[in-house]
């Protein structure tokens, strides 16, 4: 009964944030670069959205691929059969993956991929007869999703310290214990061996033969594009090779090209022993994700499986066609663009943009990678977030959307920005920067 523009009766039974109640923001279409919004004005996604439409918007074979196959197929059981362009998508998935990955597992989402990836990890070591390797470890500012895998191993205590119930046998690497405490994204290289020596230490506490698997994101993205300091990701693979530890790279966000790459483990050259994704998948238009796996930790997995007849693992939707549709859209659309190239290319006209937010007020770090930035602001004694926020509302009523995580704006656009979109970022956040409190 009510118009979408009836605000008042939309906030109640839909659970936006608290922000959004104060002042609510709707988007009613979106095409290429940008949203329209509900009262008619075009704003610059500087953020793909939520780091998922690394295509853009409304993409023609995208759109086209999603309609024709609802038309056809709507749904497939996931169990006992199959259609075959769920069969399609894991074979083109598999082809720009790192050359080791063979295998991939659906989910629907990032945080379904994170559970998904933890409990493969486990299931392994079990399948190898090594079933008392059951601790996980991840990073302090690390972020894996909110159901109760991915907050037990992922740094934001927060979001960890609400609920009584959370995984047992979890340790988190911790970000830095350097005097300087952006030690970590400053990215000395002689820290990145050390800080990553923090597993080795975790490791002796409670002995290889008790840890199945460490989590960590190749870059740290939405706590607020951390960088991983030189060399700190090349000793934790090595750390967790030698004692029979699993790394897996939790790649919601690096992957699908935001680092210039096809996946943050081909950028950084680290290979690590499972992959989860989602967001850039499908280009943000169907829920969807996926758990890349090498054939030793797939045939375990699936030994494992077998054995234990009465422990089964899949979603209702995994495969499902619209989303295996969209997928492959997504991955055409991508190739036929050459987007992750495109990011490679435009990267350093980026940093240049950034760069020279350097000077302006409140900024103390600006961080970039790819076609991912951040800035990160001094925050407002004793009202942590609140600047960050301001510079969000005023970017919103110029016209661009902008991400916030505590008092640090992240930028992380579709991959088809042009250079004079990448100015204007620039222009517009250095106005903000100026003028908020
Ligand atoms: N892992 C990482 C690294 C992420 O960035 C995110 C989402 N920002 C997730 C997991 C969770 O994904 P989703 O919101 O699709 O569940």
């Amino acid at each position: 009964h009510h118009s979408p523009n009836d605000l008042n009766a939309f906030w109640m039974p839909f659970t936006a944030n608290r922000q959004f109640k104060k002042q609510p923001r709707m988007f009613v279409a979106a095409d290429g670069m940008y949203y329209t919004t509900n009262d008619n004005r075009k704003i610059l996604d500087g953020t793909a959205g939520l780091w998922c439409c690394n295509a853009g918007h409304k993409r023609p074979k995208i759109v086209e691929a999603v309609q024709k196959q609802v038309a056809e197929l709507d749904y497939a059981p996931a169990f006992q059969m199959g259609h075959p362009k769920a069969f399609e998508l894991a074979n083109r998935l598999i082809d720009i993956a790192p050359d080791h990955m063979e295998h991939v597992f659906y989910t629907n989402s990032g945080s379904e991929s994170v559970e998904t990836a933890l409990k493969i990890a486990l299931a392994y070591h079990r399948a190898r007869g090594d079933a008392g390797r059951t601790r996980l470890i991840g990073r302090e500012r690390g972020y894996h999703g909110v159901n109760f895998g991915g907050i037990s191993v992922g740094g934001i205590v927060n979001n960890r310290k609400f609920f009584g119930s959370l995984l047992t046998g979890v340790d988190h690497l911790p970000h830095t214990h350097l005097p300087d405490r952006n030690a970590f994204t400053r990215g000395q290289p002689e820290h990145g061996a050390y800080l990553a020596d923090d597993l080795e230490r975790i490791v002796s506490l409670h002995g290889a033969e008790t840890i199945a698997a460490v989590i960590v994101e190749p870059m740290a993205g939405s706590t607020g594009v951390l960088l991983p300091p030189k060399g700190y990701l090349e000793r934790l693979r090595e750390i967790c090779t030698r004692h029979g530890i699993l790394l897996i790279f939790d790649e919601v966000i690096t992957g699908f090209g935001r680092l210039g790459a096809g996946f943050g483990a081909d950028y950084f050259g680290v290979k690590p022993d499972l992959m989860t994704t989602a967001k850039g998948l499908t280009n943000g238009v169907v829920p969807m994700g996926a758990v890349f796996a090498t054939a030793e930790i797939h045939d375990a997995f699936m030994t494992g499986l077998e054995n234990a007849i009465e422990l089964f693992h899949g979603y209702t939707y995994s495969g499902n066609p619209i989303a295996a549709a969209a997928g492959l859209a997504t991955l055409d659309t991508y190739r036929d663009e050459r987007l992750f190239e495109r990011a490679a290319d435009l990267a350093s006209y980026w940093e240049d943009m950034l760069h020279g937010l350097k000077g302006l007020p409140h900024v103390i770090d600006v961080r970039n990678l790819g076609l991912i930035g951040a800035i990160e602001l001094e925050p407002i004694a004793g009202k942590p977030t609140e600047r960050a926020f301001n510079a969000f509302l005023k970017s919103y009523d110029k016209g661009l959307l902008i991400r916030t995580t505590g008092d640090i704006i992240a930028l992380s656009p579709p991959l088809i920005i042009e250079k004079h979109e990448i100015d204007r970022i620039g222009e517009t956040l250095s106005e903000v920067l100026g003028q908020i409190e």
